[in-house]
């Protein structure tokens, strides 16, 4: 037998879980709401998020946070934040149970410092709005039928007059979000740009110097320039040295701008080859030929620390080159800056620095270069780049271009945020227009 819905949720992560209270706030008549998700439990990533403290939203968040492809311009993405505020967040939350605060970062977290909080408040609106959650139920199939769509899952067929589609992207696989709405999204006409992991922590080659710093964290301004050297992106934010390469939020939010492709590489770190990352790229191809490297001294340029190395060369003729270097950094990773990065001795009087020399360990502190081979890829990502371009959307309802009745919400579209809390802000923004979209336009069918 088949079960009758008027609206679908496939995917009940964050966005699905908005769509489907959404979906029944408009008290134009009943109707039945059903989510499926193909996960044991439901809120993976909820519950993970933010350290297990769930970074809700962030205090400010604007179009520029965001990422997407030619087909998601900047002013459709504005156009979706606009339609639900992080005030409009924080009134959700707050008025069911869940105060945020905001943190020094502008990251706005539960009181509770407790991600739970969260997913029970989501949980608990589904069921007063009547929305029902079908765990277990992941959908291998929808098909357009007369009069809506028919939709296959693991536990059976159910036909709906709408779908709203949530099903994720590809970032962290095992949470159950492996992609598979990609395909659904294409069953049903759309297309799909090219995905990659975003806010993904980087590889550098094993056994490279600044593997050995492990857990050693710095405030740097990266650079990622383009094959002809042009800069392309930077990005200001802390950078953690990992036993693989480099995480924290400035090389994960730099990430995405790699565009999912690396050059070929010397040899990989630890970890890079079960992350299930993807080939390396071919000489030429898209991000053959990228460069990352890191001022770590941002408030610096190559020219003013110059200037700044030769005062203290005539002031103090006898500090060591070491002993420079260590008044900023922790001994180990000034020790190895000099060493490894500028290939000098640590002993060395700044009165017997050669040009040459100086101009090395200015290079090594304001642009040294980070050879990145890969990213750690979709099993380490926190977010998917690419998806479905906004333009296959009407951007009030995310009712689909392609294929009427059909909504999108959430990861699955081609647009990507920052560290920060854009992504949840992202996901309640089109979850809701999804689900009231849906049940607006139930009510005038
Ligand atoms: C480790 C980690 C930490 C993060 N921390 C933060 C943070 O603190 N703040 C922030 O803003 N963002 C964070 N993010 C990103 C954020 O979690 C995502 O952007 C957000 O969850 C996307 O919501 P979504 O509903 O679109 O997709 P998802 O949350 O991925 O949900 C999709 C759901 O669809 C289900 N599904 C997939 N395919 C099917 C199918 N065929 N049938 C049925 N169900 C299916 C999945 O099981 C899943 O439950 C983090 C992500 C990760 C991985």
């Amino acid at each position: 037998m088949t079960n009758k819905v008027d609206i679908a949720v496939i995917g009940a992560g964050a966005a699905g879980l908005f769509a489907s209270i959404f979906a029944q706030h408009e008290s134009v008549s009943e109707r039945s709401v059903l989510a499926f998700d193909g996960a044991k439990k439901l809120g993976a990533k909820i519950l993970i998020a933010g350290g297990g403290r769930c970074n809700v939203t962030h205090d400010v968040v604007r179009p520029d946070d965001y990422a997407s492809g030619p087909g998601s311009s900047r002013n459709a993405v504005k156009k979706v934040l606009k339609s639900f505020t992080v005030s409009d967040t924080i009134e959700f939350f707050g008025n069911r149970g869940v105060e945020l605060k905001r943190e020094d970062t502008g990251k706005l977290f539960p009181t509770t410092d407790r991600a739970r909080t969260v997913l029970n408040a989501l949980l608990e609106a589904c069921y007063e709005a009547g929305a029902e959650l079908l765990t277990e139920h992941r959908a291998s199939a929808i098909e357009r039928v007369e009069g809506g769509f028919s939709i296959t899952t693991s536990q059976g067929e159910y036909d709906a007059k709408r779908v709203v589609l949530s099903t994720g992207g590809k970032a962290l696989p095992k949470s159950g979000s492996d992609g598979f709405g990609y395909q659904l999204a294409r069953s049903l006409g759309h297309s799909v740009t090219d995905t990659w992991p975003a806010l993904v922590p980087l590889l550098l080659p094993k056994g490279h110097w600044l593997t050995e710093l492990k857990g050693i964290a710095v405030d740097v301004e990266l650079s990622l320039a383009g094959p002809t050297g042009k800069v392309l992106h930077k990005q200001d934010g802390a950078m953690l040295l990992t036993h693989f390469g480099l995480s924290g939020p400035a090389p994960m939010d730099i990430s995405r701008h790699f565009g999912g492709d690396f050059p070929l590489s010397p040899g990989l770190c630890p970890g890079a080859e079960s992350s299930g990352n993807r080939p390396r790229a071919e000489p030429g191809a898209k991000g053959a030929g990228m460069s990352l490297n890191a001022n770590l001294l941002p408030s610096h340029t190559f020219d003013s620390l110059e200037t700044e190395l030769l005062e203290q060369s005539t002031a103090h003729p006898r500090r060591t080159v070491l002993q420079v270097v260590q008044a900023h950094f922790p001994d180990r990773l000034a020790m190895a800056l000099v060493q490894h990065g500028a290939k000098l001795e640590p002993g060395l009087p700044l009165s017997q620095l050669s040009k040459d020399n100086r101009r090395a360990l200015v290079r090594t502190l304001t642009a040294l270069p980070l050879p990145v081979t890969a990213d750690r890829g979709y099993e380490f990502a926190e977010v998917t780049a690419g998806g479905v371009p906004l333009s296959e959307v009407n951007l009030s309802t995310m009712e689909s271009r392609v294929c009427p009745g059909l909504h999108l919400a959430g990861e699955i579209l081609d647009v990507d945020g920052r560290i920060g809390g854009y992504n949840f802000q992202w996901a309640w923004c089109t979850g809701r227009l999804a689900g009231l979209g849906a049940a607006k336009a139930l009510a005038q069918d």
